[in-house]
C-alpha cells in the first residue's frame, strides 16, 4: 500500500533495533566525554537566523544555501539550528557564565538542520554530538580535544580514519593570507566554479572547502597556509603536533585545513574515515578565540569538535564492527494454555517490580507461537506456566540460546537475574 504521508526527504525513522543501536552508541560516546570533565548543555532547536549568518560567516555553504529558515508568527527570523557551537557560545554570553566561570567545558546532543542534497551521509536533520572549552588559549587543551575525539573512535572500536591536522592562524595571519592567495590564484579564478569565483572577492579561503573536483585540484597547489603563520600560530601548532606525539595520536599535516564554518582561527582538524567516501568526515573542530566576543562576550578563547552520529554508525557498519543494540528484555513469560494466562500476567508484573525487564504475548496462541515471540525480541530465558509447574508451585525456565530447561521457583528464577 502507498503511504498516504511520507516522511521528509533527508529526515530518517530509526526503527529497533537501529534506534537503539543509535542511542546505544550516542550514551558510550557520551560516558567517553564525561570522563574528560565534560557537562551537558541544552540549548533550544529554533534560534535566531542572524546567530548563525553573523558567526558561520555570510559565504558559507550552510548560510548561502543550507538553512531552514522562515519567519515566526511575530515576524521574526528564525533557523532551525545548523550547527552547535554558536547556540552554546549565545547562551554563555546571554547567560552571563563568563562573568562567574572563566573555563568551563561543554557538551551537547541532539539534531541539526541543513538543507543540503540528501545522499550517503549527508542527510537534512542528521545527528550530532559536540564538546566545547570556553575560557583558555593552552595548546594542550587542543591536543586534549583532540585526543578525546580519537578516544572515543577507539572506544566505538573504530581504527580505519586518518587525523588531519592544520591551522588557519590568527586574523592578522588570514589577512595577509589571502592576499598571497589572491595573487597566485591570479588567471585561474575563471576556472573555479561558480560559487568559489563569486566567493574570491569576499573569501577566498573558502576555496579549500569546495568540494568540486577541479577546484580541488587547484586548490592542492596552492600556498600553503602553515606556512604562513605568524610566530605565535606557529608555536601554538607545533606544541600541540608535540602533546599528540606524547599522547600516541597519529596526525597528518594539512596544508589547508579550512573547515565549513568561517569562525575557527589557529588550530583545525578533522578526523577522516578510509571507507565512507565523499561523506568521509565523522568528527571535526578546532579553535575559535574570537567567537565569543563576536556575539557580545568578553574576549573568551575556545576549542571544540562535533561528530556526525549518523556517520560514526556507518563507520562502524563499514568497518564490519557490531554494537549491540541494548534490548532489555531478559524474560519472556509464557502460558501453556488461557488458564495459565493470569499467573503468567502476574508474574510478569512481579519480575518488572524486581527490575527485571520482561514481556509476554498478548495473542493468546499457543506456545510454539508465544517462543516465537520471544525469539523475535531477543529474551534470554523464556518462564513457562502450564498446568503442571502451577500445581507446584514452579516455573520451567529455558535458555533460549541453549535451549536448556531447569524446573525451579519463583525465588530461583528472580535468583538467576541477580546481577
Ligand atoms: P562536510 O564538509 O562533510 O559538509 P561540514 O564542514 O559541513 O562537513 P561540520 O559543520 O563541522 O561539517 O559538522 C560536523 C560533523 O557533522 C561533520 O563532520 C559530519 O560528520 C556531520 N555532518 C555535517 N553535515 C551533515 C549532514 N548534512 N548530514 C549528516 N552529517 C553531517
Ligand atoms: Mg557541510
Amino acid at each position: 500500500m502507498m503511504a498516504k504521508y511520507t516522511r521528509l526527504r533527508g529526515t530518517t525513522d530509526f526503527i529497533p533495533p537501529q534506534s537503539e543501536i543509535l542511542r546505544n552508541t550516542e550514551e558510550k560516546i557520551i560516558k567517553t566525554i564525561k570522563n574528560f570533565g565534560f557537562r551537558e548543555i541544552i540549548t533550544p532547536i529554533l534560534e535566531r537566523k542572524s546567530l548563525f549568518t553573523r558567526s558561520i560567516g555570510e559565504t558559507t555553504d550552510i548560510v548561502e544555501k543550507e538553512m531552514f529558515s522562515f519567519k515566526d508568527k511575530g515576524g521574526r527570523e528564525v533557523v532551525l539550528r545548523p550547527e552547535g557551537t554558536a547556540p552554546v557560545v549565545r547562551a554563555y554570553v546571554e547567560e552571563g557564565i563568563y562573568g562567574r566561570q572563566k573555563f568551563v567545558r561543554y557538551f551537547y546532543r541532539g539534531s541539526f538542520f541543513r538543507y543540503e542534497k540528501p545522499q550517503a551521509g549527508r542527510e537534512r536533520e542528521f545527528r550530532q554530538i559536540g564538546v566545547e572549552v570556553l575560557g583558555a588559549r593552552n595548546p594542550y587543551l587542543d591536543a586534549e580535544i583532540i585526543y578525546l575525539g580519537d578516544k572515543i573512535l577507539r572506544k566505538l572500536a573504530i581504527t580505519d580514519f586518518t587525523l588531519e591536522l592544520g591551522s588557519v592562524g590568527c586574523l592578522p595571519d588570514r589577512e595577509k593570507f589571502v592576499g598571497k592567495l589572491k595573487a597566485a590564484l591570479g588567471n585561474s579564478i575563471d576556472s573555479l566554479c561558480n560559487d568559489c569565483r563569486r566567493r574570491t572577492e569576499q573569501n577566498p579561503l573558502r576555496i579549500f572547502d569546495c568540494k568540486v573536483e577541479e577546484c580541488r585540484k587547484l586548490a592542492e597547489n596552492l600556498p600553503s597556509l602553515l606556512d604562513n603563520l605568524c610566530n605565535d600560530c606557529k608555536n601554538h601548532l607545533q606544541k600541540v603536533e608535540n602533546t599528540l606525539k606524547e599522547l600516541q595520536v597519529p596526525y597528518h599535516l594539512h596544508p589547508h585545513l579550512v573547515r565549513g564554518l568561517d569562525y575557527y582561527t589557529g588550530i583545525t582538524f578533522e578526523f577522516q574515515h578510509n571507507l565512507l567516501g565523499a561523506q568521509n568526515t565523522i568528527l571535526a573542530g578546532g579553535r575559535y578565540d574570537n567567537l565569543v566576543e563576536e556575539i557580545g562576550g568578553t574576549y573568551t578563547p575556545a576549542c571544540g569538535f562535533a561528530l556526525g552520529l549518523e556517520r560514526i554508525l556507518m563507520a562502524i557498519k563499514a568497518e564490519g564492527k557490531k554494537i549491540s543494540d541494548g534490548n532489555e528484555v531478559q524474560a519472556f513469560v509464557c502460558y501453556v494454555s488461557e488458564r495459565e494466562f493470569l499467573p503468567a500476567f502476574h508474574l510478569t508484573q512481579e519480575l518488572r517490580e524486581k527490575g527485571i525487564a520482561s514481556d509476554l504475548d498478548y495473542s493468546g496462541k499457543n506456545l510454539k507461537h508465544q517462543l516465537k515471540s520471544a525469539n523475535r525480541v531477543e529474551a534470554k530465558y523464556s518462564l513457562i506456566l502450564g498446568e503442571d509447574e502451577i500445581k507446584k508451585g514452579k516455573v520451567l525456565l529455558k535458555n533460549m540460546d541453549t535451549g536448556e530447561q531447569k524446573l525451579l521457583s519463583k525465588e530461583e528464577v528472580i535468583g538467576i537475574f541477580k546481577p
